[in-house]
């Protein structure tokens, strides 16, 4: 391709933040959008808006999984507190502590 026909090409209408400044893509436009103006795959808005949507799907799952952790812990802690308190009963029952915590924690276990 020879350099003027380089320049002639539509380029990519987005401005891009780097630099402490916006300033132009400056790749070869490859898509119309509805607004008239010319885009690169990257910055094609239904390119743009798509990427956004999978990454806030991403970041929601993300953060179910680290509450459902988090009540599962809190769940744990509680269970460890029972366990302690039913420590209390064990010289006279005839287990040790690290075995009502066991059987404490054995019970979160099997509810999930
Ligand atoms: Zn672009």
């Amino acid at each position: 391709m020879s350099k003027s026909a380089d320049v002639a090409a539509p380029k990519c209408a987005a401005q891009i933040w780097g630099n402490w400044r916006y300033h132009p893509c400056g790749n070869k436009a490859a898509l119309r959008h509805t607004d008239e103006q010319d885009y690169c795959r990257t910055h094609y808005p239904p390119n743009v808006d798509e990427r956004k949507r999978k990454r806030e799907e991403e970041r929601d799952l993300r953060w179910a999984v680290s509450r459902e952790r988090d009540r599962r812990n809190a769940r744990i802690r509680a269970a460890g507190l029972r366990a302690l308190d039913d420590t209390f009963w064990a010289p006279w029952s005839g287990s040790t502590v690290a075995e009502e915590i066991r059987a404490a924690l054995l019970v979160v276990e099997v509810d999930e």
